[in-house]
């Protein structure tokens, strides 16, 4: 059989290499629009600020060594821009050259990800300072931005993850950081109470922190950010992150359905409404593990675990996607965040019924030196016990907990689960009950 994948990162790469696992014989060819493939996309922030110095670390796989290990067809600098479904063929475009060609498939697999959101603000096309982070160029240019140009000040527009990850780690490189977030809290996907937390804490740290505002217009060459509510800010330099919408370009126009929010909707299966045609990771539409609706989760783990499905399915595996819980984390200074599951907010939106409990218990024994107490929110059914989600914020041991929840969430544990879960116990590590235990105490 052939497959054709489109997109050679994160879900593409990753269905391609075990694709071949399962079969020696198959034709597989990986096109990518860029020049890298499989880089780690979610590395780039820390090349940025210098904790990761190597850029040849962010490249997990090149060309040659993948193609070579997988025995792969991969071309690099080559866009697919039509599926000719009638045909089961797409037609690529190799970008240095011009030229186009058709290359046929019995399977396609889509993995073009999801793009910087970058609305026609007033003065953007004028401002060169102005950058959106996705990818190796991306990087290449903030960070010779950084380098040559030595900004003294940046706006960062976007309390997301990326973000806040980039707000940090331009403030490692000595930047003095203003981060502009229109809701009334950053980090979506825990509660303004947690969010709180992490606004005192990058205060702290001396960024700069507007909240409810949005930038109104780029002045002088983005020099000047000026924000809705009149305040004008000045600006080396200005990171756009203010989200993802997936890629859906391709798939719109060869008639594929898509879901409300621009994902392309695929079934359990990750087939799309062609069944030869798959669609995986940040371009897809998927359903919320705990409430059911369609929703869009733009992360690194589902576009994995899809690429892996899809490959076993195309093999014949009788193998599901079961829907995103949206686990996450960010590291935010000295702090970390994380979530799982729904917040408050969803709930309360779609009308679930729920209790949410707050803790905050040590992140390991108090007599212990460098214990912290971790902020951790329950919610969950009281009847039932079902754990509709959890977050955390803290200094250390917020990752262990969240995965416990993540973990109990998938098996199907309830909130009378939780203390009978025996967890390991050291003083440097937990407590004899580790918060995750205690959580289920204070729960029932
Ligand atoms: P991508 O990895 O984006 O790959 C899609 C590829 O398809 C692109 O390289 C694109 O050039 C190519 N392509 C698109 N259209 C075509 C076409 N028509 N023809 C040929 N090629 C095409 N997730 C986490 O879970 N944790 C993190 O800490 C995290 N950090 C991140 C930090 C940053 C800065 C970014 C940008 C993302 C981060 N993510 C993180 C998200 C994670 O990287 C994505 O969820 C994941 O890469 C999605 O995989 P994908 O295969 O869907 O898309």
């Amino acid at each position: 059989k052939k497959i054709v994948i489109v997109g050679g990162v994160a879900g593409g790469a990753t269905t391609a290499a075990r694709l071949r696992r399962l079969d020696e014989q198959a034709e597989i060819i990986m096109f990518e629009r860029g020049e890298y493939i499989s880089f780690a996309n979610c590395g780039l922030p820390y090349y940025i600020g210098g904790a990761i110095a190597e850029r040849d670390a962010l490249l997990v796989q090149t060309v040659e060594s993948m193609s070579e290990k997988f025995n792969l067809d991969i071309r690099i600098q080559s866009e697919v821009i039509a599926i000719n479904r009638e045909q089961k063929t797409v037609t690529v475009k190799h970008l240095p050259t011009g030229e186009t060609y058709e290359e046929s498939y019995d399977y396609l697999v889509l993995s073009p990800g999801a793009s910087p959101i970058k609305p026609n603000i007033p003065g953007i096309e004028e401002a060169s300072n102005v950058f959106t982070l996705r990818n190796i160029p991306d990087t290449d240019r903030i960070k010779a931005h950084v380098d040559e140009k030595k900004p003294k000040k940046a706006v960062v527009i976007g309390g997301g993850f990326i973000g806040v990850e980039m707000v940090e780690n331009l403030w490692e490189r000595g930047i003095d950081v203003t981060l502009v977030e229109m809701a009334k809290q950053i980090m979506a996907p825990v509660d303004y109470e947690m969010a709180a937390i992490l606004h005192q804490h990058i205060k702290d740290k001396g960024v700069r922190l507007i909240l409810e505002d949005g930038v109104a217009a780029f002045e002088q060459q983005g020099k000047i950010v000026r924000l809705q509510s009149g305040t004008t800010l000045e600006a080396d330099m200005v990171v756009l992150a203010i989200g993802v919408k997936p890629e859906n370009e391709l798939a719109k126009q060869a008639g594929l359905a898509i879901g409300e929010r621009g994902g392309i909707q695929v079934n359990e299966c990750l087939q799309t409404s062609d069944p030869s045609i798959y669609a995986i990771g940040d371009a897809i539409e998927v359903i919320d593990y705990i409430n059911g609706q369609p929703t869009h989760i733009p992360l690194a783990w589902p576009a994995n675990r899809q690429g892996r499905i899809v490959a076993d399915h195309i093999n014949g595996r009788n193998v599901r996607y079961n829907g995103t819980l949206g686990t996450a984390i960010a590291k935010v200074f000295d702090m970390t965040v994380a979530a799982t599951g729904n917040n408050e907010k969803t709930l309360q939106r779609l009308g679930i019924q729920y209790e949410a409990l707050h803790i905050h218990p040590n992140s390991h024994a108090s007599y212990y030196p460098g214990a912290f107490p971790i902020a951790l929110k329950l919610l969950f059914d009281r009847k039932t016990g079902r754990i509709f989600g959890a977050q955390a914020v803290g200094y250390d041991g917020v990752d262990k907990r969240i995965d416990v929840m993540a973990t109990a969430i998938k098996g199907g544990m309830t909130v009378f689960d939780l203390p009978d879960l025996e967890l390991a116990y050291a003083p440097p590590y937990s407590s004899a009950k580790d918060p995750v235990n205690m959580a289920g105490y204070v729960a029932t």
